[in-house]
């Protein structure tokens, strides 16, 4: 597990933003937090780092967005509880994207149907208000290769231990 920390909605955009550049086809990246964690704001600064030049919002009523980038993006909200029976019904699985990059913002709601590699990003409110505490998790061999350029990118953001 990697612990940051960022100062501000920007610091956790530009956080994204440097992970991107690591990115490739067919990973999948599940953002777990509370609603205001700012899931869709690390979204936003990863799509920035990915080059995609359209706005990322956050759909309220669409349960997958995709956009046009270095990779492509599809963005998946299960924010609202009835994209959690979308989400089982449609299973995860088929969601990815074997050419792109797949970021579910997860919210905590459902635990089940995940494909077996994945890179977890949990946000959490920290002590001020602009303040959040971001863990990334890897999950499977997909991100192993990677761990010391994430450690790395990471630098500027790292909690000391
Ligand atoms: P979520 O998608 O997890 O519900 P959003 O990204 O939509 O969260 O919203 C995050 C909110 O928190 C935004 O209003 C943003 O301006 C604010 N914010 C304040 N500090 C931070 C920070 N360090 N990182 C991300 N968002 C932050
Ligand atoms: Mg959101």
């Amino acid at each position: 597990m990697i612990a940051c920390r960022t100062k501000s909605v920007d610091d956790t955009k530009a956080l994204a933003a440097e992970i991107a550049p690591l990115l490739q086809p067919a990973d999948l990246l599940v953002l777990a937090g509370d609603l205001g964690a700012g899931k869709t704001a690390f979204t936003q600064g990863l799509a920035r780092g990915l080059g995609v030049a359209d706005p990322v919002t956050s759909p309220a009523f669409v349960l997958v967005r995709s956009y046009a980038g270095r990779l492509p993006l599809v963005h998946v909200d299960v924010y609202r509880l009835d994209h959690v029976q979308e989400l089982v019904d449609l299973g995860v699985p088929e969601l990815l994207d074997e050419d792109g990059v797949t970021v579910v913002e997860w919210g905590d709601v459902v635990t089940a149907a995940l494909p077996p590699e994945f890179l977890e990003v949990r946000l959490d409110h920290g002590e001020g208000d602009d303040e959040r505490g971001l863990r990334l998790t890897p999950v499977g061999p997909a991100w192993a290769p990677r761990l010391t350029a994430l450690r790395q990118v990471l630098g500027p953001w790292l909690v000391e231990r």
